[in-house]
């Protein structure tokens, strides 16, 4: 594997270091006091000064309008975006977006391209994609509840989800539910996309979780589909095909997570280490002359040196042998990035002592909101297992000496 990076790659990656420092970190004590409506007029104008520096949509093809970088690239430069909770979202790569324009693009009709996929690749709409359901286990989703049943030329969805990120503000939402319910498990479900003014998508609340329910892309939606009635040609590929579009989905989304938690890994890590310097605990002496505060600075960075070099080689895997050669290392780096920056926070959190529980430093909010990623795409249990099988499916049969 060749770890040099190009010299075009350096350039696009100083740019975007220097505009996050410069433009999006000093966004953040508005979004830390909750008012992310507040920050849309801004983070609106710092899309269109990253367009005019040609930076947008760093994943997404040349021919709409993104920089058509391979995974590799953008999982260099999902390490730069991820030091902020803004980066994404201001260079169009975020989730749940990215996902969905991945789906669209490949299963998408003319029409659902023209609708959705090119006004949702320019920034100017968002989407949201809606499985999890309330009284199901969103890890063994062939058990959803919600159906789609034919009438005339329309589907009648109804159906309860929740944590719908980024419903709230959102066009439309693409939606899972049981269109086959005779098929096999797996044949069962469909994708269908819900524009988010028809008639029965009722966004009963935005969720709060870890104590703030969030704004607009900041929020995770509970919602009530009833009697919600889409034209068939609103189905997302084939009937019964809902599960084959979500691994599909899944696969690159959770890669996408992965290398932007390197970046919260390595923002982190930098406070930890100035902190450390920094802070006087006796006369003469910082906290970086004790022991166990050297341990997990170095401890960190092994761990985040590690969990990169796992997902850069995941992204070189998927991009040169396909997904389903990737499949396991995919479901490796998930849980291994998540903990490894659950890991890195909280000792990050605990250098900066009380100071580390305000809001006064980005820490507390990623503590916050990143506790989830072992739980989201796939609880890091449910991965194991995966993971497991796999490698013990090698293993039968075989005589080890
Ligand atoms: C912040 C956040 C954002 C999200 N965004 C979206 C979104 O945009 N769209 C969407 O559709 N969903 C979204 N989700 C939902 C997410 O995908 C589900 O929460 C996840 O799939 C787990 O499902 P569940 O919550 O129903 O937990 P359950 O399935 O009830 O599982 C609970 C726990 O049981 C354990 N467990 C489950 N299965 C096994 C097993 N086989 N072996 C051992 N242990 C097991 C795990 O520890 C798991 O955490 C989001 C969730 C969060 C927290």
């Amino acid at each position: 594997m060749d770890f040099s990076i190009s010299e075009k790659m350096q350039t696009i990656l100083e740019m975007m270091k220097d505009f996050v420092e410069k433009e999006l970190i000093p966004l953040e004590p508005e979004l830390l006091k909750g008012n992310e409506r507040s920050l849309l007029p801004i983070i609106e104008e710092k899309k269109k000064m990253v367009k005019q520096m040609e930076l947008w949509a760093p994943n997404h093809p040349k021919e709409y309008g993104g920089m058509g970088l391979n995974l590799v690239e953008h999982g260099l430069v999902s390490e730069v975006l991820g030091r902020t909770p803004l980066g994404f979202l201001v260079f169009g790569c975020q989730a749940p977006d990215a996902g969905n324009i991945e789906i669209i693009h490949k299963y998408g009709t003319k029409e659902q391209e023209k609708t959705y996929l090119k006004p949702l690749i320019a920034g100017e709409i968002r989407s949201c994609f809606s499985m999890t359901e309330v009284d199901q286990p969103g890890s063994n989703p062939v058990l959803l509840d919600t159906t789609a049943v034919k009438d005339g030329d329309d589907y009648v969805i109804d159906g309860h989800k929740w944590y719908t990120s980024s419903a709230d503000g959102a066009k439309f939402a693409i939606v899972m539910a049981v269109t086959n319910p005779d098929e096999t498990p797996y044949m069962r479900a469909s994708m269908i996309i819900v524009p988010t003014d028809t008639p029965g998508f009722n966004l009963v609340r935005n969720i709060s979780v870890m104590g703030h329910s969030g704004e607009d892309y900041f929020s995770h939606a509970e919602i009530l589909y009833q009697s919600c009635r889409v034209p068939q040609k609103n189905l997302l590929g084939g009937e019964g095909q809902g599960f084959v579009i979500a691994q599909e989905r899944l696969g690159p989304g959770r890669i996408h997570h992965c290398m932007r938690w390197i970046g919260i890994c390595n923002r982190v890590y930098d406070l930890m280490c100035q902190r450390a310097l920094n802070r006087v605990i006796s006369p003469g002496k910082t906290l970086a002359s004790k022991q166990i505060i050297q341990a997990w600075i170095a401890e960190s960075a092994a761990e985040i040196r590690a969990a990169r070099l796992m997902v850069l080689h995941t992204a070189w895997t998927i991009e040169n042998l396909g997904v389903k050669e990737a499949r396991e290392d995919i479901s490796l780096i998930k849980f291994v990035v998540a903990n490894t920056m659950q890991k890195v926070i909280d000792r990050a959190l605990q250098v900066h002592g009380g100071l580390g529980m305000t809001d006064d430093t980005i820490i507390a909010y990623f503590f916050r909101h990143e506790r989830a990623a072992r739980i989201y795409d796939g609880a890091d249990e449910v991965h194991k297992a995966s993971v497991t099988r796999r490698i013990l499916k090698g293993y039968q049969g075989k005589q080890i000496k």
